[in-house]
């Protein structure tokens, strides 16, 4: 948890810097390349990366919150404005960032794993700390972070508490492999696999392998399966080797996988001319390969088979990702005991300051299990966070934790077991507020987890906030960096949420949201979203609305204007911000050109008003068919613009631009875009946007497996049957759920345990049927609606509807869960 410390004038020395100190004795502990995290500022080196933002332009931001060490890029900063602070400029930041971990690691002689391949690398760093951790105290990278800066961050966390590491590199580009390298000089090297997905940036699996094989270059030990390396290229490697398949000459050879009646499996496999078993709690492919991987490191460590069998029993999935969802009287749970160490809990707790929606923050957490280390220091340091990330209220499960109690705020209160807890959880009234559990696993929080949530009825929307945050991303990067960003939250965000999802895009620092109501503008503005807020429909009776909740309205004709210049006059209020829409082809709303000159009469005469923006929409920007057109709309909004702002004295912005046209047309840009469907992962424009990623997946259950005869006949109106006989699943979703009875009859397709299997029969209100007749698929099995396979496009395809009508119409009944990684 990183108790290291170095004064800056070593740092200095260390990455070679032009160091300009003013105070040199400065104790360095943290690195930080985000002032929206910053926790610890007097004791934190701040780098100023050029990743999505150029981190220079955050400086002063981070002053401002008190940091005050820099590193920075030779003449980018004017240091006169910033007297006390210490910079240490360089040429490439991130070149620097990379030496100072290099040279921390290379202060610790103990063992490093290094893990890289395409699948798999997160789950096995996981499950080699859940089986080593009786032997080792393991530092390892938090979450997945394996990607150049999350390398170098992650060996920052190395010290003398610890006496292994566990390392995940991740790459996306050909040339990054040997910087990190560099970085962790890994002793032990794992490769899980190399698979044909995400071939984006490198020309063929064969040069993939050959990037990834670099990590490798020096290690003492090797551990891989030649199934995934060819053979020439096997005989190039140096180092000593474990390798693990079912070919012969691997030295853990698989012989046999024997799947049980209780969901475990058997793996037998032979090692030094012996044969072994292993049962581990999983029967799917990849738990498989993830498994037999940990078993080769720990064999190869040298531990007993008696030991490894009885560890691998008990291998617990974990869940990577922390998980948001609706809690008993009107709370919001964010659900995350799948570990609990300090640099977990740090994470945690940025994603809860995120998410403004109650001003309430609870917290409640375990004992933290760092085998080893100093109780006091890591308690201290939970005081610490706790304060500086301003959470209200703790309760402290665990003995350990409630020996610390004098540690925090008075009103914390402390529990040996969960279950004294759950004993006393009605005494707090939980209400109205966000509850954040991180516990350790032994403390099973899952039964605090259940008793705080509301029942989750099995069908649910689960949002993927780490795509929703790299397609958001993908557009950034589309924009010349002065174009501000709308994002369009309308209809609870096209379906996927309403204030988890402007937090999210508030904490991202979009421009502007807009939605289509007063009433969604309140709920955000009642959570914590202070963004300006367009509203594009308001309802005359909504207008006080507004103005009490700072919502800017869209205004399309002359009777709103007026009203809304009459109800402001009864007010205090001068240049309330509005926004004009011109019709320039759409024909739903919007002011006609040649209103123009009425417009600028009315507003010269009224100071009540003033207009932030003017704006049209295209309708037809994702088909080539209509380009002309398109064209002729932008025109129509560059003229009335230009006129407009001769007849203003202040400058206003123009926009035009949806999702398609962003993609489409560069010249739509303007001052400002509308971004909606893109942001949820679906490409409108015809050109496919591939590095997209899906964010929105639906999901149910099946409640029954049943056989049909061949004579059977299937659901309302009798129109399903199977001629040949076979079996159907009933699962838990239906038109009232927002799966259209068109999808009825084979139209529809889902996804279960991989196989794709048709509807039979009609659509219910509640539920439906599939066909699985002869697969392997059982009663509880999940059940993907839409998300990666099937995808929500050619859903709407099959039923000649749009993707946005699927997504937004997935009724309010299904949950909606919110993961972050
Ligand atoms: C919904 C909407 C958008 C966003 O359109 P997408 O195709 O989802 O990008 C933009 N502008 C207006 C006026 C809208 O109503």
């Amino acid at each position: 948890m990183g108790m290291q410390r170095y004064k800056i004038k070593e740092i200095a020395n260390i990455i070679n810097a032009n160091a300009l100190l003013t105070n040199e004795e400065d104790d360095i502990q943290h690195l930080l390349i985000d002032t929206r995290k910053v926790e610890d500022p007097l004791r934190s080196l701040f780098f100023a990366l050029k990743a999505n933002r150029d981190g220079h332009d955050f400086i002063i931001d981070a002053y401002q919150k008190g940091i005050r060490n820099f590193v920075v890029e030779k003449s980018r900063i004017d240091r006169i404005n910033l007297p006390d602070a210490n910079f240490l400029e360089v040429e490439d930041t991130l070149v620097s960032l990379q030496a100072l971990a290099s040279y921390h690691r290379t202060q610790f002689s103990y063992p490093v794993i290094a893990i890289a391949g395409s699948n798999g690398k997160t789950i096995v760093k996981d499950w080699l700390n859940q089986l080593l951790s009786p032997d080792y105290t393991i530092v390892r990278s938090p979450k997945s972070f394996n990607s150049q800066i999350g390398v170098a961050l992650s060996l920052w966390q190395m010290s003398d508490d610890y006496n292994l590491a566990i390392i995940e590199a991740g790459i996306s580009k050909p040339g990054e492999m040997d910087a990190l390298r560099k970085m962790i000089k890994p002793d032990i090297g794992i490769l899980t696999n190399i698979k044909k997905a995400h071939f984006e940036n490198f020309d063929s699996k064969q040069e993939k392998l050959e990037e990834k094989m670099k990590l490798f270059k020096d290690v003492d030990l090797l551990i891989y399966s030649p199934e995934y390396i060819p053979e020439w290229f096997q005989r190039t490697i140096n180092s000593n080797t474990f390798t693990w398949g079912s070919e012969v000459g691997c030295d853990l050879r698989i012989k046999e996988r024997i799947k049980t009646d209780f969901g475990t499996q058997i793996i037998i496999a032979d090692f030094k001319k012996h044969s072994y078993q292993i049962e581990i709690p999983f029967q799917d492919d990849a738990s498989t390969e993830n498994a037999l991987i940990c078993w080769s490191v720990l064999l190869s460590l040298g531990l007993e088979q008696s030991t490894i069998e009885a560890r691998m029993k008990s291998l617990v999935v974990v869940k990577m990702r922390l998980e948001m969802k609706h809690g008993i009287n009107n709370c919001t749970i964010i659900d995350d005991s799948y570990s609990c160490d300090v640099s977990s809990l740090i994470i945690a707790l940025d994603f809860l300051q995120q998410q403004k929606q109650h001003k309430k923050r609870t917290l409640i957490l375990s004992d933290i299990p760092e085998i080893g280390k100093d109780k006091e220091k890591i308690y201290r340091r939970v005081a610490e966070l706790l304060e500086n990330k301003g959470i209200e209220r703790l309760i402290g499960i665990g003995e350990e934790i409630s020996r610390y109690s004098s540690f925090f705020k008075s009103n914390s209160r402390f529990f040996p077991t969960t279950i004294d807890f759950l004993k006393h959880s009605h005494r707090f009234n939980f209400h109205d507020e966000t509850i954040l559990i991180k516990g350790a696993r032994k403390f099973s929080f899952e039964s605090i987890s259940k008793l705080l949530s509301s029942k989750i009825h099995e069908t649910s929307l689960e949002i993927n906030l780490n795509a929703l945050e790299n397609n958001l991303r993908v557009y950034k990067n589309k924009l010349k960096s002065k174009t501000k960003i709308m994002v369009m939250v309308k209809a609870f965000s096209y379906g996927s949420g309403s204030f988890e999802i402007a937090n999210l895009l508030q904490f991202n620092q979009v421009d502007y949201l807009a939605v289509a109501y007063a009433d969604e503008g309140v709920t955000l503005r009642s959570s914590g979203i202070h963004l300006p807020i367009m509203v594009m429909s308001p309802d005359l009776s909504s207008l006080e609305a507004l103005i009490e909740y700072k919502l800017e309205p869209e205004i399309f004709d002359f009777e709103y204007l007026n009203a809304f210049i009459n109800l402001l006059d009864k007010t205090e209020v001068k240049q309330y911000p509005i926004h004009i829409k011109l019709d320039s082809g759409m024909h739903r709303l919007g002011f006609n050109p040649e209103d123009l000159a009425k417009i600028v009469e009315i507003l010269k005469v009224s100071d009540k008003v003033k207009i932030a923006s003017v704006f049209s929409h295209l309708a037809g920007a994702d088909d080539p068919i209509h380009d002309d057109f398109s064209r002729k709309q932008m025109a129509i909004l560059n003229s009335f613009s230009q006129a407009l702002s001769k007849e203003l004295s202040y400058p206003f912005l123009t926009h035009i631009a949806n999702t398609a046209a962003i993609s489409r047309f560069p010249e739509s840009e303007l001052d400002m875009v509308r971004l909606g469907i893109g942001l949820y992962g679906i490409s409108s424009a015809l050109a496919q946007d591939n590095e997209l990623e899906t964010v929105a997946t639906l999901k149910t259950t099946i409640s029954q497996i049943k056989e049909i005869n061949e004579n059977d006949t299937i659901g309302y109106g009798r129109k399903g049957s199977l001629p040949k006989g076979g079996q159907i699943a009933t699962v838990k979703i239906g038109y009232a759920d927002g799966y259209n009875r068109r999808f009825g009859n084979g139209i529809g397709k889902m996804l279960v345990n991989d196989f794709l299997v048709p509807t039979v029969g009609n659509i219910c209100m509640d539920m439906c049927m599939l066909d699985i007749s002869n697969l392997d698929i059982r009663e509880g099995d999940e059940v993907i609606v839409f998300g990666l396979n099937p995808k929500i496009e050619d859903l709407a395809k099959a039923i000649e509807t749009i993707p946005y009508e699927l997504l937004a119409g997935v009724s309010q009944r299904v949950k909606r869960v919110y993961f972050y990684e």
